[in-house]
């Protein structure tokens, strides 16, 4: 019996078939779930059907997280074609490229506020929406994380600030759906090579150090990634919740690395 045999899942955040949300939904495919996917506006909605029917989806949805209403009205879609949701996956991030550089004291408001809205409050106003379609048979919400949200990644700025309210927006979350049954986490991944990877100046450099340092000696895949995905949306993980899990070969236990790998 396949372990997600049965189960409906909303993946949010399929940019294309790199993307950590694809993986993590092939690997929600393969053991047994029905999926629906969503894209941010009709231009990508060419990109994002093609990838949900490989994964046997005939369910996509728009949403523009940071318009206003975006996340509701999906939600009553989903509600009016599905009724039940059992997880949910939030893989969405957004900042200006262009403060993706140079030093985070020269953030914007405008790219603060947006940054904030997108990568952060969005889960937030998912979880609310995602309630009604939840609360009855409980379920699992996971969103992705980054390093960057306590500690210092060249670069990273704004979306490290952001990336830390999620983090806590995540054990705040936790709390207030425990009651339903419903799960909250986070997956912190190393650095995977995607879209919004390669919007960080240096991305590179991140890329190689990470690799040489971490314990595996190299960055998470898309699999790896996608089966800690796996593990968060399905009853393997039915007693974790408000937590933040790290898929980055073991990178963020290490505080001064070894002369020989210097
Ligand atoms: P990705 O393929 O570029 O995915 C980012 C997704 O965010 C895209 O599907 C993008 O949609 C979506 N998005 C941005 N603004 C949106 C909006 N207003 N409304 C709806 N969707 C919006 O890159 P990824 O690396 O897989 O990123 C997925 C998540 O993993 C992000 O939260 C990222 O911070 C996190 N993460 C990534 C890494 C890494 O190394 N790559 C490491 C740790 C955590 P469009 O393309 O349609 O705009």
């Amino acid at each position: 019996m396949k372990i997600l045999a049965g189960k409906r899942g909303l993946i949010m955040g399929v940019a294309n078939d790199h993307s950590i949300a694809y993986g993590i939904a092939q690997k929600c495919a393969e053991a047994g779930a029905t999926l629906a996917l969503t894209y941010q506006n009709d231009m990508l909605a060419k990109r994002v059907i093609p990838l949900a029917e490989s994964l046997g989806s005939d369910l996509t949805l728009p949403c523009d997280v940071g318009a206003e209403g975006g996340i509701e009205e999906m939600a009553a879609t989903l509600q009016k074609t599905w009724g039940q949701v059992d997880f949910v996956v939030h893989a969405i991030a957004f900042a200006d490229k262009s403060e993706l550089r140079g030093p985070y004291l020269n953030t914007s408001r405008d790219n603060f506020n947006n940054a904030m809205l997108i990568s952060c409050y969005s889960m937030t106003e998912l979880a609310r929406a995602m309630l009604p379609m939840m609360e009855e048979k409980g379920g699992s919400m996971t969103t992705l994380t980054y390093l960057g949200a306590n500690r210092i990644t060249p670069n990273y700025n704004v979306m490290g600030v952001a990336k830390a309210a999620l983090e806590a927006s995540v054990r705040y979350l936790a709390v207030d759906l425990g009651k339903h049954n419903i799960r909250v986490n986070a997956i912190s991944a190393g650095p995977v090579k995607t879209l919004a990877g390669a919007a960080i100046s240096g991305a590179r450099h991140v890329f190689r150090h990470s690799e040489s340092q971490a314990p595996l000696k190299r960055n998470p895949d898309m699999d790896e990634v996608g089966r800690a995905g796996l593990y968060f949306a399905s009853d393997l993980s039915s007693g974790v919740t408000g937590e933040v899990h790290y898929v980055d070969g073991g990178y963020h236990h290490i505080g001064v690395p070894t002369a020989e790998t210097e």
